[in-house]
């Protein structure tokens, strides 16, 4: 299947770890032009290099996504050096652990601002491109907005609030031809996986309780699972689908809890 991303460009933010990596070289692998927009111009270069090693093409532009700034930069520097936008994934997050608890109202502001805001800063920025190619967002969310996971109020309340995003853009762009969908990932190893797990008592006896709990095949969603879903989103292949939240978790969220 030819998803005709060739030559298009899209944004993937936090695009040069984890699912953000998998995303970034799934989109050039598919002849796309991937913008790796995060943190760490180290971790960005790497990734670059390794998708123009495989023939790709890629650019990275360094990024705290959490200043609004740095999120019109992104997509200015995009604009200005290819001269068009036809998606972006917003993907860059992390479950930073402030509890109702354990945290604080300044505290859960600043975990909003790592979560959800640069999602809308950077919709609100390339909306005028996206107008013009009839581009796509793809937004990557968290099981952890319809189950709850203790200890991570920010992060939740982030998570469900890209849930409700999706719909109300998917609403909003419904006249420009601009489609709007959400990829919920639940148990993907990544580095942020990793730090969250030897966070926990026990890590390893907890991790081998989650995937025993895991339905289809008792193993964890691979980055480049989560990856091939999302870049089908972005391309036209998907293109009567809108305002969708698509739970890629081998079942984990929804099905029956007696399952042995
Ligand atoms: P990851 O391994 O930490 O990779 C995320 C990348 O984004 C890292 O390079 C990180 O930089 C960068 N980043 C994060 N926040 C940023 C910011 N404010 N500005 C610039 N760069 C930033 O994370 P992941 O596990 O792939 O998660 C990707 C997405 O999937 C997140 O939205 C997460 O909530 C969601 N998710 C993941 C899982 C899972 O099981 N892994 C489950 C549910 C949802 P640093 O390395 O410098 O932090």
């Amino acid at each position: 299947m030819d998803l005709g991303l060739k030559d298009k460009v899209f944004i993937v933010t936090g695009g040069a770890k984890g699912i953000g990596e998998a995303i970034s070289k799934l989109i050039a692998a598919e002849g796309g032009i991937t913008v790796v927009a995060g943190r760490s111009t180290e971790d960005n270069n790497k990734t670059v290099e390794a998708i123009i090693a495989a023939g790709g093409q890629a650019v990275e532009v360094t990024a705290e996504l959490g200043e609004p700034d740095a999120c019109k930069r992104v997509i200015e520097f995009t604009a200005q050096r290819f001269g068009r936008i036809d998606g972006l994934v917003n993907n860059a997050g992390v479950n930073d652990g402030v509890g109702l608890e354990s945290g604080s109202p300044e505290k859960f502001m600043a975990s909003l601002q790592k979560n959800i805001s640069h999602y809308y800063n950077l919709a609100h920025y390339a909306l005028p491109y996206l107008k013009q190619t009839k581009g796509n967002i793809v937004n990557i969310g968290s099981k952890v907005a319809d189950t709850g996971q203790g200890n991570t109020s920010g992060y939740a309340a982030s998570k469900g609030g890209i849930n409700a995003l999706t719909r109300e853009w998917a609403v909003e762009l419904l006249p420009y031809g601009i489609r709007v969908n959400t990829v919920i990932p639940a148990e993907v190893w990544t580095p942020l996986y990793e730090t969250w797990i030897n966070s926990l008592p026990n890590p390893e006896e907890k991790l081998a309780a989650i995937v025993a709990k895991i339905p289809y095949e008792r193993r964890m969603t691979t980055s480049e699972e989560i990856a091939n879903m999302t870049v089908f989103l972005l391309s036209g292949v998907s293109s009567h689908t809108t305002g969708q939240i698509v739970y890629v978790d081998g079942g984990y969220t929804h099905l029956d809890r007696s399952i042995s």
